[in-house]
């Protein structure tokens, strides 16, 4: 008998069940702060208005108080998951841990392939995780209601959920060509209670300011954040939320690699590469942030992979500075990766991770040399999504999809070495609204746009100078 491999396969079907769920009360019941472990920590945000590094007393105008704390603690190594969070995560969380034996045969690989499947609920993506939290903080604080901006749509259905959950208002302004493309979106938005006004929008001065001067624009994301912000610092009771990018999101995100741990230790298996898309840098950043610690202790070491998309590439191509979250430059200024905040993808993008910068955990992380990063271009992600979805049964979301790709890749390569790698990707979501994305590529009208050297030097041009 020729010795390929697959007896040992056999073997690890027979003791590591196909599904990797935990039981209840291996639900991780807290959170954990990356930052504690890094000795060299994250630079401290600055006030737009000052450039000085932010007073606590003025986040708490953008944000709630505990949220607050949180975005600014960088020694605290756990933060306990409040009863009410655990409850919430305990209708779709442990999210099950999925040995990919099929994509793995299909390859000829000798390499494992896990991945953690974030798709499991209604909002499709792990937004919900951090949703949650940032709603349960605002009801907690006894506040009315937030706002938020969507482009694609998930952090929007994902906090529509979460404010139904608590009875708080939500406010979200969607991206005219979103709104109009994405209608089922917009309807589950509506279903689960939020009120969805396409952006720019009369309801703002902004909005109207911006409608007056363009008609017929079909809007933009930082449009979108500067109604969202308008409407939250005019409203009594009311506060702004962010989906990614913050620490305080990170933070949240990282049930999903302490849960990937837990069931790792459990079964007896160690990943050696650990890989997770990256578009603000929670789900890498989450899924990444306890291995990390291990790595920052001495402890073990895995190899990190942030991949984003080649025509908006921050961490690949941008540059080390500050720079505004948003293009409406409201927000805090932040040291990441940035492609500068005027920085916008080209509209034939459509394989999202469409922001301009990056976590700065993520960002510091990066620059430390404790991650690699590579970007990849969209037409390949979409390919890869389709193999991916035709052996394994489960649509992805292009944004996810550059995370499978990378896997497949090198998963690919252990095949010609013969290693039998351990690898854990996150699937993020999942692509059931991106079906427009997917029709352009099965008829071959996807292109791939590479920004040029000058059109990023242009954008680096506009970096807010700091002193
Ligand atoms: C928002 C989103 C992402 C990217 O956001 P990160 O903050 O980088 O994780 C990735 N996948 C899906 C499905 C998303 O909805």
């Amino acid at each position: 008998m020729i010795n390929d491999g697959s007896k040992q396969r056999e073997i690890d079907k027979r003791t590591i069940p196909y599904k990797l769920i935990l039981e209840e009360r291996e639900l991780p019941k807290y959170w954990y702060n990356v930052r504690a472990d890094m000795t060299k920590k994250p630079a401290p945000l600055l006030d737009p208005e000052t450039m000085k590094p932010i007073t606590e007393e003025a986040l708490r105008k953008v944000f709630c108080d505990e949220l607050v704390k949180q975005e600014l603690d960088d020694t605290t190594r756990l933060i306990p998951i409040p009863r009410e969070i655990l409850d919430f995560y305990k209708m779709y969380r442990p999210a099950p841990l999925i040995r990919a034996y099929c994509l793995e045969e299909k390859l000829g690989t000798p390499a494992k392939i896990y991945y953690k499947f974030e798709g499991n609920n209604t909002s499709g993506s792990h937004k919900l995780n951090s949703a949650i939290a940032q709603a349960y903080y605002a009801k907690n604080q006894g506040l009315k209601g937030v706002t938020t901006e969507t482009g694609a749509g998930q952090w929007g259905t994902a906090l529509a959920m979460a404010c139904s959950y608590l009875d708080l208002e939500c406010q979200v302004y969607m991206v005219k060509c979103s709104y109009e493309q994405k209608p089922f979106r917009r309807e589950v938005m509506r279903t689960f209670g939020a009120s969805v006004t396409p952006s720019p929008s009369m309801t703002t001065e902004i909005g109207q300011k911006i409608l007056a001067a363009h008609p017929d624009t079909s809007g933009s994301l930082g449009c979108a954040i500067s109604e969202a912000v308008e409407v939250a610092t005019k409203t009594e009771g009311y506060r702004y939320v962010l989906g990614s990018v913050l620490s305080q999101v990170l933070l949240h995100q990282t049930i999903v690699g302490l849960e990937c741990q837990a069931a790792f230790e459990k079964y007896g298996v160690e990943p050696d590469v650990i890989i997770g898309c990256a578009g603000g840098g929670s789900n890498v950043g989450g899924l990444i942030s306890p291995f990390m610690g291990e790595k920052l202790r001495g402890e073990k070491d895995y190899q990190f992979i942030a991949v984003e998309p080649k025509s908006c590439p921050s961490l690949t191509r941008g540059t080390y500075a500050y720079d505004y979250c948003d293009t409406g430059n409201i927000c805090p200024l932040q040291k990441m990766y940035t492609l500068g905040s005027n920085f916008i993808p080209s509209p034939s993008h459509s394989g999202g991770l469409r922001y301009h910068g990056m976590s700065s955990i993520i960002s510091e992380l990066y620059d430390q040399k404790l991650i690699d990063a590579v970007s990849v271009e969209q037409t390949e992600v979409f390919a890869a999504a389709e193999e991916f979805a035709r052996v394994e049964g489960i649509l992805p979301a292009p944004e996810s999809s550059h995370a499978i790709k990378v896997a497949m890749d090198i998963a690919k390569e252990c095949k010609e070495t013969g290693e039998e790698k351990t690898i854990l990707f996150c699937l993020t979501g999942t692509g059931y609204f991106d079906m427009y994305a997917y029709e352009k590529f099965n008829n071959k009208q996807m292109e791939d746009y590479i920004p040029t050297d000058e059109e990023l030097q242009a954008s680096f041009a506009t970096l807010p100078e700091i002193k």
